[in-house]
């Protein structure tokens, strides 16, 4: 009960990309970069288990951005053609590839990460892609001419490599959908249906994460003008109640999200975010056992896995490491509440 998980990604060392940003550019190239991801994939593993985190990921070690570690393997992506576009609603700008061709992997994206990851923990084995709207979001589109169509094309390449990824022994797929808090009309019309696609026939535990974003200025800008309470997920919840998706990944940290919102993900695990990514301020076990508490008032015990709010990625790696101590502890301290004789 209450078995605790990240959101999923890590910092990675200062030896192996600059720290403390996102999208870092790697310190190394060729076969030092591959031995140093391997090498980073396995400290973040001993991280989370000495941290007391029951289902771990690879920390995202190997991928320079959760969005674009995945387009790398695909044909049809051009890094080569970058362009400059607001994402996310234009919340902010980055620097995105063009699809330019049909897509089609060029090779199992993620199977070497995953393989190392599995040949290493003995915990169960958690492992992020990202969602297709997310993707479509975070591209430029110069062949498609139809949002809907691009992401239907990007949901059948990730049930391959989804597939894949189960038959090398990961335990919980996860697509990571920022994109769903944005524009929550599509989640309904078409978002879920991608999800399907993305997830159809896996024989694992399936997950979407939906979050308001890194702690980067542009979202800690975003959220304060989102209101005094943000109502976002209550126009998407009752979809994903009545989705194929066994689980749902959410912040609730010092978020402004009503708790009670929780309760329209009846009949779904619910990852609550019990830390706070955009803090540089570890939570004490106290506070981790509030929300959790707090949750528990929605969510069947069984059904609650506390989590982080996001990835961690941008942030400073200390930090983060505290955070995941904090993070199982809050966890454990609502356990032996729970299992307390009572008098
Ligand atoms: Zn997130």
């Amino acid at each position: 009960m209450l078995e605790t998980t990240i959101a999923g990604s890590l910092p990675k060392p200062s030896w192996l990309a600059e720290p403390r940003k996102l999208w870092a550019p790697w310190r190394l190239e060729g076969d030092e970069l591959t031995e140093a991801k391997r090498d980073a994939t396995l400290v973040a593993l001993k991280l989370q288990e000495d941290a007391g985190i029951d289902i771990v990921t690879d920390g995202e070690q190997s991928r320079q951005h959760f969005v674009h570690g995945f387009l790398e393997g695909v044909e049809g992506v051009d890094f080569g053609r970058r362009v400059r576009m607001g994402i996310r609603d234009n919340r902010y700008e980055a620097d995105v590839p063009t699809v330019t061709a049909p897509l089609r992997r060029r090779r199992a994206v993620h199977a070497s990460e995953a393989l190392i990851a599995r040949g290493h923990t003995a915990k169960q084995l958690k492992f992020t892609l990202p969602g297709p709207m997310t993707i479509i979001d975070t591209l430029a589109d110069g062949y498609y001419g139809d949002r809907v169509a691009m992401a239907m094309a990007f949901a059948d390449l990730l049930n391959e490599e989804a597939r894949e990824l189960v038959a090398l022994g990961i335990d919980v797929i996860q697509f990571d959908e920022p994109a769903f808090n944005v524009y929550l009309g599509e989640v309904v019309t078409w978002g879920i249906d991608a999800l399907h696609r993305a997830a159809d026939g896996l024989r694992c535990k399936t997950a979407v994460h939906i979050c308001y974003g890194y702690g980067i200025p542009a979202n800690i800008e975003w959220k304060m003008g989102l209101g005094a309470e943000w109502r976002q997920y209550e126009r998407i919840f009752p979809a994903l109640a009545a989705s194929n998706i066994d689980q749902v990944s959410l912040e609730c940290a010092n978020s402004h999200v009503p708790i009670e919102l929780l309760e329209l993900l009846a009949g779904k695990d619910v990852l609550v975010g019990a830390i706070d990514v955009a803090s540089a301020t570890v939570e004490t076990p106290e506070q981790v056992a509030k929300v959790i508490e707090q949750a528990m008032q929605f969510v069947p015990a069984e059904r609650l896995y506390p989590c982080t709010n996001c990835g961690m990625a941008p942030l400073d790696r200390t930090l983060a490491n505290q955070k995941l101590i904090s993070l199982a502890a809050g966890a454990a301290l609502v356990r032996g509440h729970a299992h307390a004789p009572t008098p």
